[in-house]
């Protein structure tokens, strides 16, 4: 029985907040907060005509810290859970720390004026999180998160050693819009277009955004064209298993994404560098994310599966052994359990197990942690249970690319 505040109120929270509701046992009392107070209101409406459940709303700015800080200590979590942006990150921490409140996330911070995916700015507050006694879980999320916890439970169960690791995420919905991104559009554009990055040998190795492709097979889904690309859990994963010698992530997109991603980025309009408009400094990419639908719009258009999965060679008794371990997740099922289509319900569904295992103590520690560090069997068996359940397979050989 645990008091939680979500901030944030996009689709990642939806999901996540209807999936606490339904664990009332878990979640006692769910305050959300965010910069717009209607779409808290709106996801109040649904969480209570669905399951009967009622839930405070609350405005906030959460890059105001004081502001933030005092909402906390009104509130009087357990935990702050972290939905909103990646630029909202470290305010939140601070206000966490300031109020004596445990955090999560599902995506590391982001300085508004740089596209890095580094964890170093929240690996920097270990200390003060550790001095207070608070734990702060980073990534809790599909990927970042779920692959983190994948690749942990290959590492406990399936193989003895893991040699290589590839991370495979598909998403073979479709919406029918000739352009539409299916998480914040800006996080998401930034993510696309910077350089690809992947693990080797103890050291990174870069390329041009999008510049290797290869098909592959999706359960589910059928054949797809992926890209190698960078991915923050690449770097979290490079660190706590630093026996890995190649570690790398695949992402597909149809090709009438990425026509018009190039076309976009072609004439600027992906840059988030500030440019004066009309008398007044704008930033491109925010420009365009005003224009695109917004991610929590598409639940009731998006038709098709996603299937995210890390797959893993190494070691096991002796055998050199390969195991793909994933989640198939159908849209519209995500939309018929809470209003939100699959990428927002992956995401959503291992906040809410993150938090949950958080709150019953199964989870804990002070300090700054990411999900490699902690035991995956609790995460794996809630996965099974929550709406995201995964299957081990071996696969005849490894990786040909
Ligand atoms: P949305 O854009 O749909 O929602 C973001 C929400 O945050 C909006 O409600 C927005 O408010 C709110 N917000 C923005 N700035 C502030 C602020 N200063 N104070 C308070 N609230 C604010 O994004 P998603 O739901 O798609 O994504 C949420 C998070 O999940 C992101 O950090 C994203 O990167 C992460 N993510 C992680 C994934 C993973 O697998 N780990 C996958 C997908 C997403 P407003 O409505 O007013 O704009």
């Amino acid at each position: 029985m645990s008091k939680v505040l979500v901030i944030g109120a996009g689709g990642v929270s939806s999901v996540a907040v209807h999936k606490m509701a339904m664990n009332a046992d878990i979640f006692s009392h769910i305050t959300l907060a965010s910069r717009t107070k209607s779409k808290c209101d709106a996801i109040a409406e649904s969480v209570k005509s669905r399951f009967g459940v009622t839930i405070d709303t609350a405005k906030i700015d959460a890059d105001d810290v004081a502001a933030t800080t005092a909402l906390i200590k009104q509130v009087q979590p357990a935990l702050v859970v972290n939905l909103a942006l990646p630029y909202q990150d470290l305010a939140i921490m601070d206000a966490c720390l300031a109020a004596g409140v445990n955090y999560l996330d599902t995506a590391n911070y982001e300085p508004r004026d740089e596209a890095k995916f580094e964890y170093k700015w929240q690996w920097a507050y270990q200390e003060r999180f550790e001095k207070a006694g608070l734990m702060a879980l980073l990534g809790s999320g599909f990927d970042p998160g779920v692959t983190s916890v994948f690749a942990t439970y290959t590492k406990k169960h399936l193989l003895d050693s893991i040699e290589t690791l590839d991370i495979l995420d598909c998403n073979g919905g479709d919406t029918g819009l000739p352009f539409a991104t299916n998480f914040n559009p800006e996080i998401n554009l930034r993510e696309v277009t910077a350089p690809s990055r992947h693990w080797e040998n103890g050291q990174w190795v870069e390329g041009p955004a999008l510049s290797h492709k290869q098909v592959f097979d999706f359960e589910g889904v059928g054949q797809k064209n992926m890209y190698l690309m960078y991915h923050e859990e690449l770097e979290s994963l490079a660190k706590f298993y630093p026996e890995i010698k190649r570690i790398r992530f695949w992402m597909t997109f149809g090709d009438s994404y990425l026509k018009h991603l190039e076309v976009l980025e072609n004439i600027g309009m992906t840059s988030i560098e500030p440019m004066m408009f009309q008398g007044r400094e704008i930033i491109p990419i925010e420009f365009l994310k005003a224009l695109l639908p917004e991610p929590s719009s598409l639940g009731p258009i998006t038709k098709g599966k996603t299937n995210i999965g890390t797959i893993a060679t190494g070691v096991k008794d002796g055998v050199k052994k390969t195991v793909y371990v994933k989640n198939i997740c159908d849209h519209q099922e995500a939309y018929a359990e809470t209003g939100n289509q699959a990428v927002s319900y992956t995401t959503g569904v291992p906040a809410m197990i993150g938090a949950a295992l958080m709150l019953t103590g199964q989870w804990k520690g002070a300090g700054v942690f990411n999900m490699e560090q902690l035991d995956p069997d609790p995460f794996m068996d809630m996965l099974n249970k929550h709406g995201l359940p995964w299957k081990v397979q071996d696969l005849d050989a490894p990786l040909d690319f």
